[in-house]
C-alpha cells in the first residue's frame, strides 16, 4: 500500500516535472517571487512614502514650489537605500498658475452657480469677466456642423460623457479627453470666446476634473470644467431656454523653470549596459494632493529599489528608477531623458511606467519597436504562469505611458503597469486626489508585482530561458 502510494507519488511529480515543462527555474522564481511579496506587504516601504510626498509636498505642479519639494524628498528617499548612484536631471519645464479667480454663475439668475476650474495651460478672462449665451454641443465633430453663424461669440459646452459601457476606464476616458484637449483651440476657429467641459469621471459628484488642455492658433480662448452634476445641471437649464453665463478667471502662463527627474540606480554585476527602467510622474496637478496620479507611481518605483536592497538582491542588469517631471503639461521630463539616452547611445532593454493609479494589480501592457514588443510578449507569456498566485493575469499589447513612450524609436520595449481601472476616474485630476483615497495593501501588491517583472527581466533579459534549463532525464 505504502510503495503504491509512493510510486503515484514520484509519477505525478514526473508528470509534473516533465509534461507541463515546470523547470527548476520556474522553482527558484517562483520563490523569489514569493519574497518580493512577503516583503513588500510586510516591510513594505511605499505608504510611508506617499503619505510624505502628498502631505509635504501636495499640488506638485511642474515650476511651483512643491514641484521643487518633491524633488528633494523623493532624491532623499531614494539616496536612503543606498544605490549605487543617484542624481537629478536639469529640465526647463512650464509654469502655469492657476490664479484665484474661478466664477462662473447664471446672468439671469445668479444664485446659479457653477464650481469651475481652470483648465491647465488656459489663457485667463479678460478682467472682470465674460458674458456670453451658451451652446452645448457633444464633441468636437459638432462644431462643424454648427458653423460659425451659431458658435460666434458663445461659450462652447462640451457635454459628452464617458462611455459607461467600456470596462476598460481607460478607453472610455480615451474616447472623450479631445474635448478637453482641443476643445478650446477647436471653438475658437468658429468664433467662440470660451468653453466649458463636462468633467472626465464616471462619477456624478461636485467635484470638477482639471487636465491639459493646449493651443494651436493664435487665438487663444480660456477652457475650464465643471463637475458632472453640474454638466447635467446646465445641460437641463438649456432645454427649457437660453442660458448666458458669466465666467471670470485670471490664470495665466509665467517662464519656464529650471526643474529635474529623479534618477536612481543599481548597477548591474553581468551586464550593466543592459537598463531596466521603472517610473512614474512626480509632477501633479494643483488642486490635489496627486496620490493616485501619480504619487502612487513614484513610490512604486522607488519601492523597487527597496525590496531589492531589503533582499539583498544583486541585479545582473541595470535597474534605473526614473521619476519623470512635468508628464501632466509638456512631458520636458520625459523627452529630455529620452534625448540623453540617445545622446549617450543607453541601451534600454525594457522601461515600465506605473501612471493609472495604486489600485489592485491586475498586469501589463506592451508597446514598443518591432521585434522588442513581440519578444517581450514571448517572454510574458512563458512568465505568466508566475502571476497567477497574485491574480495578475492582463498580459497584452496596449499603451504604455506618457513618459517611457518618448523611448520609441530606441529598441526598447514599453510597458504599462494596469491596475484595476474601475476607481481611477473617480480621483483624476479632482481635489479628492488624496492619500486618504489610496488603499496601502492595494499601493503594496502593485509595487511587487512591478518588482517581481523587474526581476524577471534582469535574470533573463528578453530571453526566457526556462527551456534550456529542464531537469535532467
Ligand atoms: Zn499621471
Amino acid at each position: 500500500m505504502k510503495i503504491q502510494r509512493l510510486l503515484i507519488g514520484y509519477l505525478w511529480i514526473e508528470f509534473v516535472v516533465f509534461q507541463t515543462g515546470f523547470t527548476q527555474s520556474f522553482y527558484k522564481d517562483s520563490i523569489m517571487i514569493r519574497s518580493i511579496y512577503d516583503v513588500a506587504l510586510t516591510q513594505g516601504t511605499c505608504y510611508h512614502h506617499l503619505y510624505r510626498l502628498c502631505k509635504e509636498a501636495p499640488a506638485r505642479l511642474s515650476g511651483s514650489a512643491n514641484a521643487q519639494k518633491a524633488v528633494e524628498i523623493t532624491y532623499e528617499m531614494l539616496k536612503a537605500f543606498k544605490p549605487d548612484t543617484v542624481w537629478l536631471q536639469p529640465v526647463m519645464v512650464p509654469h502655469w498658475i492657476r490664479g484665484d479667480k474661478a466664477i462662473c454663475y447664471n446672468v439671469k439668475n445668479k444664485k446659479e452657480k457653477y464650481n469651475l476650474i481652470a483648465l491647465g495651460g488656459s489663457v485667463g478672462t479678460p478682467a472682470g469677466g465674460i458674458n456670453a449665451e451658451v451652446i452645448e454641443v457633444n464633441g468636437l465633430e459638432e462644431l462643424e456642423k454648427l458653423g460659425e453663424e451659431k458658435l460666434r461669440g458663445k461659450i462652447v459646452f462640451y457635454n459628452r460623457p464617458m462611455d459607461r459601457r467600456i470596462i476598460d476606464t481607460f478607453h472610455s476616458y480615451g474616447g472623450c479627453a479631445d474635448q478637453r484637449v482641443w476643445g478650446a483651440d477647436e471653438a475658437s476657429k468658429y468664433g467662440a470666446v470660451a468653453v466649458l467641459v463636462r468633467s472626465l469621471t464616471l462619477a456624478a459628484d461636485d467635484h470638477p476634473h482639471t487636465g491639459v488642455m493646449l493651443y494651436n492658433g493664435e487665438n487663444k480662448i480660456p477652457g475650464a470644467a465643471i463637475s458632472t452634476k453640474d454638466a447635467n445641471h446646465l445641460s437641463a437649464q438649456l432645454k427649457k431656454g437660453s442660458v448666458v453665463l458669466h465666467l471670470e478667471m485670471n490664470c495665466k502662463n509665467l517662464p519656464d523653470v529650471k526643474s529635474y527627474n529623479v534618477i536612481a540606480e543599481l548597477k548591474g554585476s553581468e551586464f550593466p549596459n543592459e537598463i531596466l527602467l521603472v517610473g512614474g510622474h512626480l509632477d501633479s496637478w494643483d488642486n490635489s494632493e496627486g496620490a493616485h496620479d501619480d504619487g502612487a507611481g513614484c513610490v512604486q518605483s522607488i519601492e523597487v529599489i527597496s525590496l531589492f536592497r531589503q533582499l539583498n538582491y544583486q541585479p545582473k542588469r541595470t535597474i534605473r528608477c526614473v521619476l519623470f517631471m512635468n508628464e501632466e503639461n509638456g512631458s520636458k521630463g520625459a523627452r529630455e531623458y529620452a534625448d540623453e539616452a540617445l545622446r549617450k547611445k543607453e541601451n534600454h532593454l525594457v522601461a515600465i511606467e506605473s501612471d493609472r493609479g495604486g489600485f489592485t494589480p491586475r498586469g501589463f501592457t506592451v508597446e514598443g519597436d518591432d521585434g522588442k514588443k513581440e519578444a517581450c510578449m514571448d517572454a510574458l507569456r512563458e512568465w505568466k504562469h508566475l502571476f497567477a498566485p497574485y491574480l495578475v493575469h492582463i498580459f497584452e499589447y496596449g499603451g504604455s505611458g506618457v513618459d517611457v513612450s518618448k523611448l520609441k524609436g530606441q529598441g526598447v520595449a514599453l510597458l504599462g503597469f494596469i491596475p484595476d481601472s474601475q476607481r481611477y476616474f473617480d480621483f483624476h485630476h479632482a481635489s479628492t486626489d488624496n492619500f486618504e483615497n489610496v488603499n496601502k495593501r492595494e499601493l503594496e501588491l502593485g509595487s511587487a508585482t512591478i518588482a517581481s517583472l523587474i526581476y524577471l527581466f534582469d535574470q533573463y533579459g528578453m530571453h526566457h530561458k526556462e527551456k534550456e534549463l529542464q531537469l535532467p532525464d
